[in-house]
């Protein structure tokens, strides 16, 4: 048994809590707020919507606490705009196994109480960097897991992997009560993702909010000085949405209707701000020499448009669990796990986050083309639906289709072994299906 102490009660400190707890060690989890504390005086840190691979290690761990009350969420209805009102393709796809987004505020409350119920220490206080070093002292392994907060500044920034230097998106989130229940036009409880090349992205989360239950979580991806970058300025939740209500009217008239009627489901339940991509070195030596390993934000910072922060968090917790032998704990140990993980997951997480902040590449345009009229159906088996379900499971795991992203080769191949060996056919039949369905939206704007 090792002593294992974990700084941070987010999605990522706690799976790691639960997960070295089940594996047999001693627990203490240091945290700067109470369960109540996050449920009534918190904000979300994100919308933190967890895919399959995610939620089958919290199912593991016995933390699918909202699997009977939560929405299934089943794929994603995505309408590609490459300038303002032209939507040009839409891709419905299904995922294999459903997503969910549970609000993460009613998660940790829930987590850090079972972690006491089940044997592990939760300690409240907010862990200083002096404070951390006596920590070390105590334990085998420290982890760091508090998210972009001051802690993280000890890790330093990975220049080789971390890409970019500043936010590429000016971000807002709104989770909000009383709009439709479903998008009536597809045959499956989608993300909705307004994509419009020249602004940003907005997408539609089905959601399980602490108070609410069942509702919307909202996110706007705005490129820096755009027509969607309006939120910086908002007092308010309520003032948010307001500005919202107002865009999406503008910039994505077809969904204007879906979200007149909602409003804002708690006072704390919205943020705007930025997140810088980036990787940080897995290991930090204190002014002691004692070391410390990061975990989840702390880790790995993403940009939120490919929903990868939580789900890889959640895999990297698993992930240190797993390593965790007889050896001792120490910053060999520590980085080594971090190179295994980074190869196994992280690396082609961060790649596909980072590939969607940036304008389409040739070999994705020949994947949404091949794609073109899938539908969503359940029972539609053919090859244009298979295309886009791959797109759609690739947020599930990323090492599936991220690497046909940046090579037509790769992207014929998987449009060839998805369609039956037509990837020609199928771009020459979408090409024409998107110019035929271009047609049909001029005229109807004539009339
Ligand atoms: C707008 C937005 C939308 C997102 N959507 C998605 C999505 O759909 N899917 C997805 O996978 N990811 C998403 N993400 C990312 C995801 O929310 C984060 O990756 C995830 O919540 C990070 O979890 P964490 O446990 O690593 O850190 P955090 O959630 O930041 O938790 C760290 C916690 O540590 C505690 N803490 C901090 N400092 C101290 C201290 N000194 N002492 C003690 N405790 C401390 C605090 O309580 C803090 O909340 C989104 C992010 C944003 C911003």
């Amino acid at each position: 048994m090792k002593r294992i102490a974990i700084v941070g009660s987010g999605i990522s400190g706690l799976a790691a809590a639960h997960g070295f707890l089940r594996a047999g060690h001693r627990v203490d989890l240091f945290s700067d707020r109470t369960a109540e504390q996050w449920l009534r005086e918190s904000r979300p840190t994100g919308t933190a919507a967890r895919f399959d691979l995610a939620l089958s290690y919290e199912r593991e761990l016995g933390l699918n606490f909202w699997d009977d009350v939560a929405p299934q969420g089943e794929g994603v209805f995505l309408t590609f705009c490459p300038t303002l009102h032209n939507p040009l393709v839409t891709l419905i796809g299904r995922q294999r196994r459903p997503f969910q987004a549970i609000d993460v505020r009613l998660q940790s409350a829930r987590w850090m109480d079972e972690l006491a119920a089940r044997g592990g220490n939760v300690i409240i206080e907010p862990v200083s960097a002096e404070r951390l070093d006596a920590i070390a002292a105590e334990h085998d392994l420290t982890i760091v897991a508090t998210g972009r907060a001051e802690l993280c500044r000890l890790f330093a920034r990975d220049d080789a992997r971390s890409v970019h230097t500043t936010a590429q998106r000016n971000l807002a989130m709104i989770i909000t009560t009383g709009g439709p229940a479903r998008f009536d036009e597809v045959p499956l409880l989608p993300v909705r993702f307004d994509f419009l090349g020249t602004d940003g992205e907005i997408f539609f989360v089905p959601y399980f909010h602490k108070d609410a239950g069942p509702s919307w979580n909202i996110l706007v991806e705005a490129k820096p000085g755009s027509r969607l970058d309006r939120f910086a300025g908002a007092k308010s939740g309520a003032e948010a949405l307001k500005i919202l209500k107002n865009v999406v009217a503008e910039l994505f008239p077809w969904d204007a209707a879906f979200v007149w009627d909602m409003t804002l489901a708690d006072p704390l339940g919205w943020l705007v701000g930025q997140v810088v991509p980036a990787v940080r070195k897995a290991s930090a030596r204190l002014s002691s020499g004692r070391v410390v390993a990061a975990l989840g934000d702390t880790s790995i910072s993403y940009d939120p448009i490919a929903a990868q922060g939580a789900n890889s968090g959640i895999k990297q917790a698993r992930h240190l669990v797993e390593a965790a032998g007889d050896a001792p704990l120490d910053e060999a140990w520590i980085d080594a796990t971090f190179e295994s993980f980074w190869a196994a997951h992280a690396s082609a997480a961060f790649t596909f986050s980072n590939l969607l902040l940036e304008p389409l590449t040739a070999p994705a345009r020949e994947l949404l083309i091949a794609q073109y009229g899938s539908d969503g159906r359940a029972d539609n088996r053919g090859g244009r639906q298979r295309v886009a379900n791959a797109f759609f499971e690739n947020f599930n795991d990323p090492r599936t289709l991220t690497p046909a992203f940046t090579d037509m080769r790769r992207a014929r191949q998987v449009v060839a072994e998805q369609t039956g060996g037509r990837w020609l056919w199928s771009g020459v039949r979408g090409r024409a299906s998107i110019a035929r369905d271009q047609v049909k939206q001029k005229l109807s704007r004539l009339r």
